[in-house]
């Protein structure tokens, strides 16, 4: 893997690909800045070698038109406090004005292009734009885990243009280092926990993960198709119908690979999805008529908190009940309790993949765990076993 690390930028002018594409208030004030951190030891490499940044991202979905909302211009001032330097912007990221503005930068200097995807060209992974944009840098490195799974002209078709000059960023690098350190290195027993709302969305990565894993927790939405599959009474809990075979499919599967599953063996169910609804806790194979499984039940976070323990490499995606509940939340909140003191007895855990990643920051669970990662749709892919287009690019 040729990362920055692996070369002098002195003098050079560096295409930086990072993902912007931050959450802003109504008054488009950046509300979370997570992303525009993570790239800072990258961005700190290049000028400390000597050499200056030209940052490209996309914010939002403007699809080829320019709007107002979805300019840079925006989030400049937050992008120079976070980063700790004076940001120069250029309003279109191709063209002569920042044909210019490259010319002008001086080493030690940071620029900020205008949102690519101003252009239609961007996510049409178009060969013209991405040479117009290779034109600004001498150097391409790739920052953005959050969007390397896109074909897009920015995160893969540029790399084209620079034979030896392509390097991974060190955010990239260490989100590749994580989930390797899970699928392929992993100190065993290695433990994986499923959650989140249906078994139809995590299929791919169950079969990709299981030769690499010897404990599956499943939890949460998805947990009830396997349970209904096994005989259980789930009363109106979620479920995929049309996966029940495919449950029992996935059961014997684990069981060649020698992965012993935990489904939970109780459940918090309520009469209705609500926050309000009466509740309490039951066998997860006897759920009256008319209940909902709606949170893993005190018996469960135990067995989930005792194979946890027992661990030394973890990896979580999604919640294992309807976390944005507060009444049926607390078996997430314990599975976190649980990982955080894995990882304080030495375990190494990833955590990653839209919803879980929004509850370990909101319930602080971010700081307690070995890796959270910045990537969504991109941790997912990885997961299932595809090459992202942009790793490939950097790669190949
Ligand atoms: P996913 O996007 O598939 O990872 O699913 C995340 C969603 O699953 C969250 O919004 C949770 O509220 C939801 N979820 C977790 N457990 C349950 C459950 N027992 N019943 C319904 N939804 C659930």
């Amino acid at each position: 893997m040729k990362t920055v690390n692996d070369f002098n930028f002195q003098n050079k002018k560096v295409l930086v690909r990072v993902d912007f594409n931050v959450p802003q208030d109504a008054e488009l004030k950046v509300t979370d800045s997570t992303r525009i951190a993570a790239v800072k030891p990258t961005i700190e490499k290049i000028l400390q070698d000597g050499g200056s940044v030209i940052l490209m991202t996309h914010l939002g979905r403007p699809k080829g038109a320019v709007k107002e909302e979805f300019s840079l211009k925006n989030i400049v001032d937050e992008v120079s406090a976070v980063l700790g330097h004076p940001i120069k912007f250029v309003e279109d990221s191709i063209g002569d004005v920042a044909v210019e503005a490259s010319k002008n930068l001086q080493p030690g200097e940071i620029l900020l292009l205008e949102n690519l995807r101003f252009h239609n060209e961007e996510e049409n992974g178009d060969e013209k734009f991405a040479e117009q944009l290779s034109l600004l840098g001498d150097a391409y490195v790739n920052d953005a885990f959050g969007t390397a799974h896109r074909a897009h002209a920015s995160t893969s078709v540029i790399a084209e243009f620079f034979h030896e000059t392509k390097f991974f960023g060190l955010l990239m690098a260490n989100e590749l280092k994580a989930i390797d350190k899970v699928l392929k290195s992993g100190e065993k027993p290695v433990t994986a926990i499923l959650g989140g709302s249906k078994v139809s969305t995590k299929i791919t990565i169950i079969e990709n993960i299981l030769p690499a894993i010897d404990n599956l927790i499943i939890g949460g939405g998805m947990a009830f198709t396997f349970i209904k599959a096994l005989g259980g009474k789930i009363g109106n809990s979620l479920v995929e119908d049309d996966k029940l075979p495919l449950a029992l499919e996935i059961l014997a599967k684990a069981k060649e690979n020698k992965v012993s599953v935990h489904l939970p063996s109780d459940t918090v169910i309520a009469e209705s999805f609500n926050n309000e609804s009466e509740s309490k806790v039951v066998d997860i194979y006897e759920i009256p008529e008319g209940w909902m499984g709606l949170d893993a039940g005190t018996k469960s976070r135990e067995q989930f908190n005792d194979v946890l323990l027992n661990s030394r490499t973890i990896l979580w995606n999604g919640p294992i009940g309807v976390f944005e509940m507060p009444n049926f939340a607390a078996g997430t909140i314990a599975l976190g309790e649980s990982i955080a003191e894995a990882t304080k007895l030495g375990a190494f855990s990833l955590v990653g993949g839209g919803d879980s990643v929004a509850f370990v920051k909101q319930f602080g669970y971010d700081e307690k765990v070995s890796y959270v990662s910045t990537g969504g749709g991109a941790m997912l892919e990885s997961l299932e076993g595809l090459e992202l287009p942009g790793i490939a690019a950097i790669n190949n």
